[in-house]
């Protein structure tokens, strides 16, 4: 139920284990530590990260008269969340379904969960363009959605997958939010000179090519691992990651 959902924002990429869901959950945290009430949605029905990455997995989903209640995190009850990793019995297990059984879960989570008044719903998509984000442009066609973010790591193959993606938006008709490169160099935490250990700015000149909009770089940064987990932005606090998520914010609420 989206009916009182204000901004829907997909989180694409084209590869995975490039950051889409660490990005994704730095996002719906920043949103909510500027006071936003948030959704975090994880459609990645074949590799859920999110609950491992908000220290939830032991949480249950339960029904109620009105859907699904997601699961809330212990930080605070305006980030709201909901995974298969919920309704799996142990994390451990895979998921193995044809398209129509995921066509399916996708279109319950979109419809039967009870997300209540919310800001920003935040939806964490699996790598690519497979059923899962098919079923989701479809059943978003009647609700207002801000559009997708994509993310890509400076490598030429990341690059090339994200071409797809870009495709894949204008074919489906997604306005494109801006693409976002990540892992994009290494900044030194004693001197802080930065290394470019997968090259750097091919995001860049293919958001200027695609004429899309680029929304930065984000360095690798050990700390936007390690903390998702306490789900405490704060203590990015002045970093360069902080300022690279108050600017990707700044630009969604602007
Ligand atoms: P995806 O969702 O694209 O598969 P993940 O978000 O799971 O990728 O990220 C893959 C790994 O990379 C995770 O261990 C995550 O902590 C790490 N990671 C992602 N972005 C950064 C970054 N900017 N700095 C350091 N580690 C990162």
């Amino acid at each position: 139920m989206l009916d009182n959902v204000k901004h829907i924002i997909l989180i694409l990429s084209g590869k995975g284990g490039v950051g889409k869901s660490t990005i994704s959950t730095q996002i719906a945290l920043t949103l909510l530590e500027k006071g936003y009430k948030v959704g975090l949605l994880d459609i990645d029905l074949c590799g859920p990260s999110i609950p491992y990455l908000l220290q939830l997995e032991n949480c249950d989903v339960h029904q109620s008269d009105n859907g699904w209640i997601p699961v809330y995190t212990n930080v605070s009850q305006n980030l709201a969340v909901m995974s298969i990793g919920f309704l799996l019995n142990n994390r451990n297990n895979a998921v193995v379904w044809r398209g129509p059984k995921k066509t399916a879960m996708v279109k319950q989570f979109l419809t039967d969960v009870h997300w209540g008044d919310l800001d920003y719903l935040i939806i964490d998509t699996p790598p690519g363009t497979s059923d899962e984000h098919i079923t989701v442009m479809e059943n978003l066609k009647n609700v207002k959605c801000d559009g997708a973010i994509i993310v890509t790591t400076p490598q030429q193959m990341s690059i090339e997958d994200v071409r797809k993606e870009i495709t894949f938006c204008k074919k489906t008709g997604i306005n494109i939010i801006g693409l976002i490169e990540n892992m994009s160099g290494f900044v030194c935490p004693h001197c802080t000179e930065c290394t470019n250990v997968f090259s750097k700015g091919g995001g860049e000149s293919l958001a200027s090519l695609a004429h899309i909009p680029f929304l930065g770089s984000l360095p690798i940064d050990p700390r936007v691992g390690e903390l998702l987990g306490k789900a405490c932005v704060k203590e990015l606090s002045g970093s360069t990651s902080a300022q690279f998520f108050d600017k990707i914010i700044d630009n969604l609420v602007k």
